[in-house]
C-alpha cells in the first residue's frame, strides 16, 4: 500500500509517493513562489499531482507536514506565523480536490515521527528529535507516544528560554529562547555579535545578511579564531538546550537534524561533554546524541506514514 508524503516548506513544497517500507518511490518539488493560501494550494496541488501521476496503483490517502499550529481532526492550519496563515482550511481542500482521506500535522511532528519509524530513532521508547535550522523544530516520542498536547502543540521545545536576559531576540517575541541561541540562524547572530572583537576576521567582510551558518562552522574546523569563538558559544548554548531536554523528557536518544547537523561529528563530539556537564537531575551519559538519518525527506516521510496509519501517531492499527 502506498501513500502520499508531502513536506511544505517556506520555499518549496515536496511531494512524494512512499511504500509501507517507508522507502520514498518516486518525488516531485515544487518552488512556492507565493504564500497566499489560495496560490499556495495549487502548487501544493500540482506537486501531489506530479507523483499521482506515476502510481501504478491505488494510493491510501495523502498526510502533509505544514509549519504552524495544526487542527488534527481537520487539517485547519490555526495559526502559521511563517506564511502569514489564520485558520486556514488545508486538508479541506485537499480532501475535496483529491477524493482521499487527508492527514495534516506540524511539520516537525511530522519529521519526528519519519525519523522515529524508519529512521534514527527506530526501536527507541523515548526519543527527541531536534532540527537546527532557521529555527528549531522538535518532537517527543514518550514510552512509544507521540506527544500531542492539549492543542497539538507539544513538542514546542524552540521556545523555551535559555538566555532570559543576555540572549538574542527571538522570532516569538521572547528574548533568548533556545531556537533564537541554538539554530542556524543563532549560529549566525553569535559569530555577529563577537565580530568587534575579531577586527582582523574576513568571516563577516562581506554584507551581514550574506553570512551563513555554514561558512561559520567550515570557518571553526579550519581553526579560524573568530569561527571557532562563535562555535564554542553555539556548543554551550545548545548543549544548554539538550540538558534541559533531557531533564524533560529523559529520552534514551535524541537525534540531532537540519542544516547545523551537517557538521556530523565535529558538532556530535563538541555537544555531548557539554550536555553532560549540565546534566544534572538524571543520570549522565544515558542519553544518545546522535544525527538524524532521514535529512531533508524525514518530514515528507513522516507525514505518508500518518497517511498510512490515519493519524499522527507511532502506533500502527
Ligand atoms: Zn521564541
Amino acid at each position: 500500500m502506498k501513500t502520499i508524503g508531502v513536506d511544505l516548506g517556506g520555499s518549496h513544497v515536496l511531494a512524494t509517493m512512499v511504500d509501507d517500507g517507508g522507502k520514498i518511490v518516486d518525488r516531485a518539488e515544487h518552488d512556492i513562489v507565493d504564500l497566499t493560501f489560495d496560490v499556495a494550494i495549487k502548487t501544493i496541488g500540482a506537486a501531489i499531482d506530479d507523483v499521482l501521476k506515476g502510481a501504478k496503483e491505488n494510493v491510501a490517502g495523502i498526510g502533509l507536514g505544514s509549519p504552524g499550529n495544526i487542527d488534527l481532526s481537520t487539517g485547519t492550519v490555526k495559526y502559521s506565523p511563517n506564511f502569514g496563515w489564520h485558520d486556514v482550511p488545508l486538508g479541506e481542500r485537499l480532501r475535496e480536490r483529491f477524493k482521499m482521506p487527508v492527514f495534516i500535522a506540524n511539520d516537525a511532528r511530522s519529521a519526528t515521527l519519519g525519523e522515529h519509524t524508519y529512521g534514527a530513532g527506530r526501536g527507541t521508547a523515548n526519543f527527541v528529535l531536534l532540527t537546527l535550522g532557521t529555527g528549531i523544530g522538535g518532537g517527543i516520542v514518550a514510552e512509544g507516544t507521540l506527544l500531542v498536547g492539549n492543542n497539538a502543540g507539544a513538542g514546542e521545545v524552540g521556545h523555551h528560554q535559555i538566555r532570559a536576559t543576555d540572549g538574542f531576540h527571538c522570532n516569538c517575541g521572547k528574548v533568548g529562547c533556545f531556537e533564537a541561541q541554538a539554530s542556524g540562524t543563532g549560529l549566525i547572530r553569535h559569530a555577529l555579535a563577537i565580530a568587534p572583537s575579531f577586527p582582523r576576521s574576513t568571516l563577516v567582510s562581506g554584507k551581514p545578511e550574506k553570512l551563513g551558518s555554514k561558512a561559520i562552522r567550515r570557518a571553526a574546523e579550519a581553526g579560524d579564531p573568530h569561527g571557532l569563538a562563535a562555535w564554542n558559544r553555539y556548543i554551550d548554548d545548545l548543549a544548554r538546550g539538550i540538558a534541559n531536554i533531557i531533564a524533560f523528557v529523559n529520552p534514551e536518544m535524541i537525534a540531532l537534524g537540519g542544516g547545523v547537523a551537517g557538521a556530523g561529528d565535529f558538532l556530535l563530539n563538541a555537544v555531548r561533554p557539554k550536555a553532560d556537564e549540565l546534566t544534572t537531575m538524571v543520570p549522565r551519559g544515558r542519553t544518545q546524541i546522535v544525527a538524524a538519518s532521514l535529512g531533508n525527506d524525514a518530514g515528507a516521510i513522516g507525514a505518508a506514514t500518518m497517511a498510512r496509519r490515519g493519524g499522527l501517531t507511532t502506533k500502527e492499527h
